[in-house]
Formats: C-alpha cells, sequence, structure tokens
C-alpha cells in the first residue's frame, strides 16, 4: 500500500482531558496516541502514516474535536 499523508487534529479541550486522552489511546488500532506524563493526549507522529482511517477515534471523542485529515497519498 502507498504511503498515506495524515494529520489528526485534536481539539484542545481534548489533548487537557485525560479520560478523553485515555479513550482515543485505547480505540487507535496503530498507536497514533499517546499520554504523556500528565495524562495529556500525544500524536505519535511516526505511526501518523499507519492510520486506516477507521475513524474509531472520531467516534470516541466528542462530536467534531478529532478530525482525521487526508493530506495526500
Ligand atoms: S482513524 Fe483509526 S487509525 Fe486513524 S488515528 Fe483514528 S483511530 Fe487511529
Amino acid at each position: 500500500m502507498p504511503a498515506m499523508f495524515i494529520a489528526v487534529e485534536v481539539d484542545p479541550k481534548v489533548v487537557a482531558d485525560v479520560e478523553a486522552a485515555k479513550q482515543l489511546v485505547e480505540v487507535c488500532p496503530v498507536g497514533i496516541f499517546a499520554q504523556d506524563d500528565s495524562g495529556r493526549l500525544a500524536i505519535v507522529d511516526d505511526n501518523l502514516d499507519e492510520c486506516t482511517l477507521c475513524d474509531l477515534c472520531i467516534d470516541a471523542a466528542p462530536a467534531g474535536t478529532v478530525k482525521v485529515v487526508k493530506l495526500y497519498e
């Protein structure tokens, strides 16, 4: 499969919400989300090209707070 270039945009409220961040870490099958020492959401840039566009993160977060943007392929 050719590499896909994806950007994940997360609302700052979700980034700062430890429980919401935990949900995102749990749902993403390819490990694009992580939490830092304080529980804030972090994006694992090295895994972004593994995104399967499954939309599980979008479904797991409050409506409109997570966007998966396809840049080009
Ligand atoms: S669309 Fe799926 S693979 Fe991509 S970041 Fe969201 S949960 Fe992970």
